[in-house]
């Protein structure tokens, strides 16, 4: 799975090195046509503005490029002393050709952290103040399954391992069941799962040559579990917190609805669009109503957006029209949307991220009921009439307070 490219050119492994001992997060090669001369910024890690590593002559520049003609439409990786990884990836497309013609042939790199960094705080990803308050409500639960929906990017792992660093979380005894964990969870109790056949978009995760060397080390280290050994040895084991990563067959949502019978807050992830098609998917993996007796569900769906860059975002004036066409009221008092613009602190207009949820806690009865007949599309309805706050609505608060652009609201939560 890992394609192990010929060494980076010299010249690219200094820049690196430069960029380790910055602790940046990515480069940026900036062209300046007129002066003849190649701009190498980095953005530190801590989100500083660009600091200036080297300038390049042009000719360099041109040398460096036709080196990078052998990465193309390559995700190459080296191994650095300070670092499980860097990550490159590279535009397809002849460089040195366009070198000769184009005036404008940025180029940036991103810079995968290595595995011995530390999994994020909840008070470090972004979360607004009721999304903070849930949060924290779910880390002080007893017992109970708490279900996250969503797909590969959108912060499900990063928030549960937040979750588990949380004071009420990390007095209990803790273990986490993952096919590949890519951060190490103090005070947890860290397991590596076999041969589970897992689904089409871990994989995709996993094709990643940059995850897939920082979780190397790690998945080297921690102990294994085989699949077939999963339910047994979770029994046994009886942990008061559980973090099952993925589950994809009817034993393991089974194994986690019993652990949870059994007084063990479980932590887990599916992909499912939003927080009400949750039951649904375990009713297509035919669990039983009965094993949902004295559980208490919590069903997440979450989105990661971009967020704007607070220095150079723009007011943005939306007609009545447009309005309308993306389904809101016409009239918007009090309502600023902003748009992205891009300056040198930011990434094309954007800067870190924030996310977006929902919550949905089905009532047991209702739940019970769907899965007996196996019907499950009044759950969402009803949801909304007992007020759910849906994935798109909360997006609309962030536009609101101008933290992201109307478009990335509407294109990356459904609609209702
Ligand atoms: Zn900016």
């Amino acid at each position: 799975m890992i394609s192990k490219t010929p060494e980076l050119p010299k010249v690219l492994e200094h820049i690196l090195s430069l960029a380790v001992d910055l602790n940046a997060a990515d480069l940026h090669f900036i062209p300046d046509v007129e002066a003849q001369q190649v701009l190498v910024k980095a953005r530190p890690r801590d989100e500083r503005p660009l600091t200036e590593l080297a300038r390049w002559s042009w000719a360099n520049y041109k040398t460096f490029c036709t080196h990078l003609e052998r990465f193309c439409g390559l995700r190459v990786y080296q191994r650095l002393p300070d670092m499980a990884a860097v990550s490159v990836t590279l535009p397809s497309g002849s460089w040195a050709v366009q070198l000769e013609s184009a005036t404008n042939l940025s180029l940036a790199m991103r810079l995968t952290p290595s595995a011995t960094q530390s999994p994020l705080r909840l008070d470090e990803l972004g979360l607004d103040a009721s999304d903070f308050a849930e949060a924290e409500h779910l880390c002080t639960m007893e017992s109970g399954v708490i279900c996250l929906a969503g797909s590969v990017g959108d912060g499900r792992d990063t928030f549960i391992n937040a979750c588990l660093l949380h004071p009420e979380v990390r007095r209990r005894d803790c273990v986490i069941i993952h096919p590949w964990p890519r951060v190490e969870v103090p005070n947890a109790e860290h397991f590596v799962l076999e041969g589970a056949g897992w689904g089409g978009d871990e994989r995709l995760e996993l094709a990643d040559p940059a995850l897939l060397a920082q979780s190397e080390a790690l998945f080297e280290r921690f102990p294994k579990v085989s699949a077939d050994k999963l339910t047994r040895f979770v029994r046994r084991r009886a942990p008061e917190v559980l973090y099952l990563r993925e589950v994809h067959s009817l034993e393991m949502v089974e194994l986690c609805f019993e652990m949870a019978r059994r007084g063990t807050l479980v932590f887990t992830t599916l992909h499912a669009s939003d927080a009400t098609s949750i039951p649904g998917r375990f009713g297509a993996m035919k669990l039983e109503p009965k094993a949902l007796r004295n559980v208490q569900l919590v069903c997440r769906a979450q989105r990661r957006l971009a967020r704007l860059c607070p220095h150079c975002r723009q007011p943005q004036a939306l007609s009545p029209a447009s309005l309308k066409a993306m389904g809101l009221p016409e009239d918007q008092d009090g309502f600023a949307p902003h748009r992205a613009v891009g300056c040198e602190q930011c990434n094309e207009g954007h800067k870190g991220w924030v996310l977006v949820q929902e919550t949905h806690r089905p009532e047991r009865r209702v739940l019970e009921r769907a899965l007996s007949v196996n019907n499950f599309r009044r759950l969402r309805p009803q949801a909304l009439k007992d007020g759910l706050r849906t994935l798109r609505q909360h997006a609309l608060e962030r536009v609101a307070n101008a933290e992201i652009s109307m478009i990335e609201a509407m294109m990356k939560t459904p609609p209702r």
